[in-house]
């Protein structure tokens, strides 16, 4: 499986002189399996803007899995310039909440945006689905609810049958209860998602210092997802969806600091890729 980075940071897009080796783009990762084009992308943030690039000059045609519906994973919808032309193929797929087309339009229509998503070039679905266990696009997937803010929030857990990744962009685990050290229990859903996958892309908007006055965002602390890594026994923890003031050169204080225990951490940049 190729796990390709597009935008890795949370909340609204981050452009500037300061954000550039991390990328200001927001929440989008894809997946491929070995030696093919993309066809299951996580989260639609402006970052699916740069997929287009990877896909060789062929359209899209696979399924984009939304954790949530919040704008930083949304955005790049209709600017997907390889999913909006006539010989695309995109489903769109959110976490269960009413009639999902009209979920969507609450967003992609006038006086909102000029279109609806459906109207866009190419043949596009807007679909739903709920917790459990589906297969898609050759992939297995868990899906699972895990606590945010304002709106249904999945986490994912995806598989080919060779590699595992768990995806949790959006993480507010207090609203679980407090844990242990007042960043989170290590949950149930989050267990069954993170549980010895080989790597864990997770929220890291904010830092343990941080925590008490920007708990109510509907975030996580890095401190708890290094926690949550090394209880769930996951090979190479990614630190994703970052605060957008957060410059390069604080990210990378953040990323060493917690570098050289027992899993893996990696800061997440719009250019990185994994190969698993
Ligand atoms: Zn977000
Ligand atoms: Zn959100």
């Amino acid at each position: 499986m190729r796990v390709r980075f597009c935008g890795v940071r949370g909340s609204t897009s981050a452009p500037g002189p300061e954000f550039v080796r991390y990328g200001g783009h927001t929440s989008c990762v894809a997946l491929a399996h070995d030696g093919a084009r993309p066809n299951l992308v996580l989260d639609a943030g402006t970052g699916l803007r740069n997929l287009t690039a990877h896909l060789d000059g062929h359209p899209f045609r696979g399924t984009i899995l939304l954790g949530h519906l919040h704008w930083d994973h949304t955005h790049g919808l209709p600017f997907f310039a390889g999913g909006v032309r006539p010989d695309a193929d995109v489903t769109v797929v959110m976490p269960a909440q009413g009639d999902p087309e009209e979920v969507m339009e609450r967003a992609f229509s006038p006086p909102h945006f000029p279109v609806t998503l459906t109207e866009l070039e190419g043949d596009w679905r807007i679909t739903a689905c709920d917790e459990g266990e589906f297969d898609v696009e050759g992939y297995h997937v868990l899906a699972a609810e895990i606590p945010h803010k304002g709106g249904r929030t999945f986490g994912y857990r995806v598989s080919d049958g060779t590699a595992t990744i768990a995806y949790l962009s959006d993480h507010n685990p207090i609203g679980c209860g407090d844990g242990p050290d007042g960043l989170g229990t290590f949950h149930r859903a989050a267990m069954a998602l993170a549980r010895d996958a080989d790597v864990l892309i997770h929220d890291a908007q904010h830092t343990a210092e941080e925590f008490p006055a920007v708990s109510h965002y509907g975030h996580a602390a890095i401190e708890y997802a290094v926690g949550l890594a090394e209880a769930a026994g996951v090979r190479t923890l990614v630190l994703y969806h970052h605060d957008p003031s957060r410059t390069d050169d604080e990210l990378d204080v953040l990323v060493a600091a917690h570098q050289g225990g027992p899993v893996e951490v990696i800061g997440a940049t719009e250019s990185l890729v994994l190969d698993l």
